[in-house]
């Protein structure tokens, strides 16, 4: 079997060095860049598993590469940051980041994080495929992660993916914003807002082939539900 490859970007050579370190010797493969531009191309030439993304690197911010990784591919990310402020923890679950590690850190407790974040990503790949409210207005392959919404193919984040398998999955019920933060980021610890987040930008997706319907219906101060059944012809 393949050793993960873990795309660290970390411009103090110091934390690198030692997150390199520790990472290779828990069976992972870490490829080190200094700097995002240096990651961008990396990225072009492999197939990593997880990236840790230091927020204050010399050329762009964390946040930024994350967008720009995630508009070309979807890659799990750790941040990891000098702030121990909360705004940076919000900003980077907001993008869909999978975890936070401030700095000062041990490197047991990344590699900790690491293992976590590994897991539940070998675990959602595994998720079985949802039943669908339609099989064609609706159809959502869970093991290669597609989803085609009235014929047309959408592309989602993994969260949105997730969000949308999981509402559909019970077409009607309603999901409460904890059930939803336990059952896609399998982390209830995360806040609230990270799911408003990932419903609005899903929402969008969803608008491009029906602008005037929208198959998520808020139940205020609870949570979302998918429309019980969806129209047979695009509305
Ligand atoms: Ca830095």
């Amino acid at each position: 079997m393949n050793k993960p490859r873990i795309l660290i970007v970390e411009d103090e050579p110091g934390i690198a060095d030692t997150i390199c370190y520790v990472l290779a010797s828990d069976g992972l493969d870490p490829l080190h860049c200094a700097t995002g531009t240096e990651a961008l191309a990396a990225l072009g030439q492999g197939d990593f598993t997880l990236a840790i993304l230091d927020v204050g690197l010399p050329d762009i911010n964390g946040f930024e590469l994350f967008r720009r990784i995630q508009a070309v591919r979807e890659l799990p990310a750790i941040f990891l940051t000098a702030r121990s402020e909360e705004i940076d923890r919000v900003v980077g679950l907001e993008l869909g980041a999978d975890d936070y590690v401030a700095k000062p850190f041990s490197p047991r407790e990344l590699a900790a994080r690491v293992r976590g974040v590994l897991r539940r990503v070998a675990k959602s790949q595994a998720a079985a495929p949802a039943e669908t409210p339609s099989a064609t207005a609706l159809e959502i392959d869970g093991e290669c992660r597609r989803v085609r919404y009235y014929g047309q193919a959408l592309e989602l984040s993994r969260y949105e993916f997730g969000l949308l398998q999981t509402l559909a999955s019970r077409a009607g019920r309603v999901f409460s914003r904890d059930e939803l933060l336990t059952t896609v980021w399998n982390d209830a610890d995360s806040i609230d807002r990270t799911v408003d987040t990932h419903v609005k930008t899903l929402r969008a997706k969803l608008a491009t082939v029906t602008p005037d319907f929208d198959p998520i219906i808020t139940h205020r101060g609870i949570g979302y539900a998918f429309v019980d059944q969806l129209p047979a012809r695009r509305p």
